[in-house]
């Protein structure tokens, strides 16, 4: 795809790599510690539930739910406006949630409480999850 926004990509590092990879197989991954299962995000080195240093990246579902949306009019980076930016949850933790853009559909019909599901955005070895809506079945 040659039509794609610029993105400030992020530098990989050895704590952040299973985050902005995951895409590459579709998948959507935070860290979660092993021994409790609280999922971290942003990543941690510790469970601040539990204190272990057991934690390790696992997929989630990759459906989630708007929990604050804003539309951006300014052209900050020499993108596309307007966009929606959107705090997403997950229904895996209550206060598991991401900072993202919800696509596919105009930023002005993106609401608190839509389904959305994650979707990868590829920028050399960098795959940025953004959200698209949830066609709305039955
Ligand atoms: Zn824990």
């Amino acid at each position: 795809m040659a039509d794609l926004p610029f993105r400030v990509l992020p530098r990989l590092d050895d704590e952040n790599r299973f985050f902005w990879t995951a895409g590459e197989r579709g998948e959507l991954r935070f860290l979660r510690c092993q021994a409790c299962g609280y999922y971290l995000h942003p990543p941690l080195p510790r469970c601040p539930e539990c204190g272990s240093r057991e934690v390790a990246p696992e997929a989630v579902s990759g459906l989630g739910e708007v929990y604050s949306v804003t539309v951006n009019h300014h052209s900050w980076d020499g993108g596309r406006e307007p966009y929606a930016i959107a705090i997403v949850g997950f229904p895996e933790q209550a206060d598991l949630r991401m900072t993202s853009n919800v696509i596919g559909c105009p930023p002005e019909q993106v609401c608190i409480g839509m389904a959305v599901q994650v979707t990868f955005e590829a920028h050399d070895d960098v795959w940025f999850p953004l959200f698209t809506p949830v066609a709305a079945s039955g």
